[in-house]
């Protein structure tokens, strides 16, 4: 079983897909959703969600 390119569904609309991008201010990685656009840690913590807003330093994302 390979998991190395693993999508990981949203779990708050569970129709998305979790991306990983890298916040534009403080650099750090994380992962929102191509759907509802929630924002969470990464694909692990999916419990703590995060608003359109970077989950490290709170620079709001577009
Ligand atoms: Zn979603
Ligand atoms: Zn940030």
């Amino acid at each position: 079983m390979e998991n190395t390119n693993r999508e990981i569904i949203c779990p708050f609309c569970d129709e998305g897909v979790l991306k990983k991008i890298n916040c534009k201010k403080c650099g750090k990685g994380f992962v929102m959703c191509d759907e509802c656009e929630s924002i969470y840690r990464d694909g692990e913590s999916s419990d703590d969600e995060f608003f359109s807003a970077c989950p490290h330093c709170g620079a709001e994302i577009d």
